[in-house]
């Protein structure tokens, strides 16, 4: 087996693992990144999430900047970004994208390598372990980053974790997937003749309970997010409510898929008979990671609350401001009312969202029991509401930064890091563009 010493191991490649990297090696550090799957950009690559959330819910003001705005501005710049609030992506642009600035940066990429275990010794992470095709890698590094969204290099070294509500049930997973073949003006005109995104939405719900649509115990067709592209006959869609799924456990990974799958399939058969425009709809690609928008969470010192958002609270040592509101999506199936399956479309959260901000503290990425380990992405230390704010692809970019600069100041002094100096690194990450000034409330 391969013993291999580096300053900083990020762990999974999405959005927040790839802006990890990124920043530790611009600041020095000799990192390595690992990925399970082919590609790196996690749920907005393979998982096809096709768009970016609003770095910032008030249109004026821009509060997540730094690397993830330097990828939006890139991705525009190959054509691969659009120019909304909710800003279109192209899955295959951005994993082209973040190869070349993982390896502008100096970051030693590795695809297919699954990190499968993690030794401690004296109150540190010794080494941790990945399978790939050439065998078995033990890794070490001054600070390692579990950017894996499940918290599992975290959960593998024995640092406490949560997972959904009390009674461990978390929100419904979605397959993504794209259609080609589409007459896309076609489509905006009859979804516009019915009232827009709602009222489509609402057309799912009933050509369901009609039986047009099947609906069972474990799935539910619900069109969360619609995201047409005209110039390519192309339609993306956030699709479909997979009930009880849980994204730890290998057995339900594959019902996700597998129930995914007849869900889309379903949608499809209909599309192409009932909803204009999509006649000649083919189903080019679905996720190859399904949609999971929970598992587990780091339970470190300080737990971020839903009350930092509603009372737009900041904290000394925050790393990132955000407002995006608290979306999360139902963990069972009703059948009540369709907007009902998402309340963050009907509540009051979206009208708070348009007046505070809230703070990400540094503390949020902390684990409990290890000193060199950092936690970034969807699995912060934070309630579960909250996680339905700061699980959006903008924060992921945010924590992510900022746990890679961390890393590289401690590959640097040697501190642990929970000791480091949390003024420089809020420095430092002003300096790389991030922005940390409290607006106006
Ligand atoms: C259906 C759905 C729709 C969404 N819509 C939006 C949206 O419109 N806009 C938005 O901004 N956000 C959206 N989100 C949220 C957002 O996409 C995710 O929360 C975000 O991608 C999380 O980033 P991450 O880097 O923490 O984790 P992920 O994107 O999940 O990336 C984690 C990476 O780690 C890898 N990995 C996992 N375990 C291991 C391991 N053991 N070894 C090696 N690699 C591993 C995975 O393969 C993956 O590449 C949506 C989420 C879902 C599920």
């Amino acid at each position: 087996m391969q013993t291999e010493q580096y300053d900083a191991v990020v762990c999974g490649g999405g959005p927040a693992g790839v802006a990890a990297a990124i920043a530790a090696a611009r600041h020095g550090a000799h990192t390595l990144i690992i990925e399970q799957t082919g590609a790196f950009g996690g749920l907005g690559t393979q998982g096809l999430v096709p768009c970016f959330a609003p770095f910032s819910w008030r249109k004026d003001h821009l509060l997540i900047r730094g690397i993830g705005w330097e990828i939006v501005e890139r991705l525009r710049s190959i054509s691969g970004a659009g120019d909304g609030a909710w800003i279109h992506t192209d899955p295959e642009k951005l994993k082209l994208l973040f190869d070349r600035m993982l390896s502008e940066s100096g970051v030693i990429p590795a695809l297919f390598t699954t990190l499968t275990g993690a030794e401690v010794a004296d109150g540190a992470i010794a080494s941790a372990t990945a399978y790939t095709k050439s065998g078995a890698r033990t890794l070490r590094a001054k600070a390692f980053i579990d950017c894996t969204g499940d918290a599992d290099l975290a959960h593998l070294a024995g640092c406490p974790t949560e997972k959904g509500d009390s009674d461990g049930r978390m929100q419904a997973a979605s397959l993504c997937f794209v259609l080609a073949g589409v007459d896309v003006k076609a489509f905006e005109a009859f979804r516009e003749s019915i009232g827009g995104g709602l009222a489509f939405r609402q057309f799912i719900h009933d050509s369901a309970t009609a039986g047009k649509l099947h609906d069972s115990d474990r799935y539910q067709h619900l069109a969360s997010a619609v995201c047409p592209r005209e110039e390519s006959g192309l339609i993306y869609f956030n699709y479909g409510h997979l009930y009880d799924i849980d994204g730890t456990d290998d057995d339900s990974l594959t019902q996700a898929m597998m129930l995914g799958r007849e869900l889309v399939h379903d949608f499809v058969s209909f599309a192409r008979s009932d909803i204009p425009g999509m006649a000649n709809a083919v189903l080019m690609a679905s996720g190859t990671l399904p949609g999971i928008r929970e598992t587990r969470r780091i339970v470190g010192d300080f737990v971020l609350e839903e009350s930092a958002f509603t009372q737009g609270r900041t904290h000394d040592d925050d790393i990132a401001l955000y407002d995006y509101p608290v979306d999360l999506h139902d963990t069972s199936h009703r059948t009540d009312d369709s907007s009902a399956t998402n309340p963050f479309l009907v509540g009051g959260v979206r009208e708070i969202a348009s007046k505070i901000t809230y703070g990400i503290p540094y503390r949020t990425l902390l684990p409990k029991g290890v000193n060199n380990l950092l936690v970034a992405g969807r699995c912060i230390s934070s309630d579960r509401p909250i996680q339905g704010s700061a699980r959006v692809m903008p924060a992921c970019f945010a924590t992510g930064q900022a746990a890679g600069t961390a890393a590289a100041m401690r590959s640097h002094t040697g501190e642990g890091l929970a000791e480091i100096d949390v003024e420089k690194l809020r420095e430092t990450l002003l300096a790389d563009g991030a922005y940390l000034t409290e607006r106006d409330q």
